[in-house]
């Protein structure tokens, strides 16, 4: 995990975020992972489109 992407806070390492709230880590213009092969766990056990994603977005589930 490269250093400059992750923050500390509470003790606990987190990916850093942008002012409008994305990891630092997603390309704002391809919207795609730049670590993706080495992304952290939880990006990895996180389904995109599941009950948490989309009750964080806004949408109605499924
Ligand atoms: S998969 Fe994880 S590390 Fe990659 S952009 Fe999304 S939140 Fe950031």
């Amino acid at each position: 995990m490269p250093e400059e992407f992750v923050v500390e806070h509470d003790g606990a390492r987190c990916m850093d975020q942008r002012g409008d709230g994305a990891c630092v880590a997603l390309d704002p213009i391809t919207k795609l992972c730049t670590i993706y092969e080495i992304r952290p766990q939880t990006c990895r056990d996180f389904t995109r489109g599941e009950s948490l994603c989309r009750k964080v977005l806004g949408k109605p589930s499924s």
